[in-house]
């Protein structure tokens, strides 16, 4: 955080858990040739898969985080 140009061009920018706010990674499953996120922290359930972009997978990762703030608002 802080470095405005990692938004620009870095696909790897923070991307935080909807649930506990930890940093996610999205890494490619080679198998499946798809994208995958998921929460590194082992207590929290957050995980996504079966993206075919990391801008789908980031997408997706957000619309998560509003509908988890939508159930808890
Ligand atoms: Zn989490």
């Amino acid at each position: 955080m802080g470095r405005p140009n990692e938004y620009a061009g870095n696909m790897r920018w923070g991307w935080q858990c909807p649930r506990c706010d930890a940093d996610v990674s999205v890494t490619r499953d080679p198998d499946s040739e798809t994208f995958t996120w998921a929460c590194p922290s082992e207590d929290c359930p957050a995980v996504g898969f079966g993206f075919t972009s990391r801008r789908r997978a980031r997408i997706a990762l957000r619309e998560y985080r509003e509908a988890y703030q939508d159930v808890y608002r």
